[in-house]
């Protein structure tokens, strides 16, 4: 290496110490975009349509709209899904399917989210409650139906009434009678009034 070339390494050397520190310098007064996690737990904004985890949906009085009907167990293509059910009587003698026990493992569930989609009374979501970790998969099993079951549940209405056809349209109009024939002039003619003045 001669003068020159140490001289020329030298100010590379500058150069690329100068082109780093300004990038430094520009990202130090950038806004920052990184999410401090768990700080930020109260601001997070998490989609709604993120899947997070299967649940009922319960409402204010505490019922819930599952028909124990088996439709969300069928169409798992994993079975995530387990339902147990039994057969109840009614005060009117007749008997009715009730849910035992709704099992739902969220460590082999793949979130396509088939089982919300074939329910026919709207009674699952997911919810985008991500924080999900437990310490063993056996705690990733959940029963979804947590809350006592009600006997007097009153029957969940359908998802979405079928619309009805279009009216026919309407009938023509019936033929017009035939014009019974004038009386011939004289017969059953009826006399004007004369007006008395
Ligand atoms: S989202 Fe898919 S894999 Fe998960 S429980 Fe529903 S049907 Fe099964
Ligand atoms: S959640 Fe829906 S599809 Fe699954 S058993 Fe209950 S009513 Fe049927």
């Amino acid at each position: 290496m001669n003068i020159k070339e140490y001289f020329v390494s030298i100010f590379k050397g500058f150069y690329s110490l100068i082109k780093g520190m300004e990038v430094t310098g520009k990202e130090l007064v950038t806004p920052k975009v990184t999410e401090q996690y768990p700080e930020n737990r109260a601001e997070l904004k998490i989609s709604d349509r993120f899947r997070a985890t299967l649940e009922f949906i319960y409402d204010e009085n505490g019922y819930h709209k599952c028909i124990a009907c088996g439709s969300c167990e069928r169409n798992c293509p994993n079975q995530t899904i387990s339902i147990t059910k039994r057969m109840v009587d009614l005060p009117d003698g007749k008997k009715k399917m009730k849910l035992d026990k709704y099992t739902y493992d969220l460590g082999s569930c793949t979130f396509c989210g088939l089982c919300v989609q074939v329910c026919p009374t709207n009674a699952i979501r997911f919810s985008n409650d991500f924080e999900q970790a437990v310490f063993t998969r056996e705690k990733l099993v959940k029963q979804l139906n947590y809350l006592p079951e009600k006997d007097d549940a009153p029957a969940p209405k359908p998802a979405a009434p079928a619309p009805k056809p279009a009216a026919p349209a309407p009938k023509p109009a019936a033929p017009a009678a035939p014009a019974e024939p004038k009386p011939a002039d004289g017969e059953n003619k009826q006399e004007p009034k004369e007006t008395k003045e």
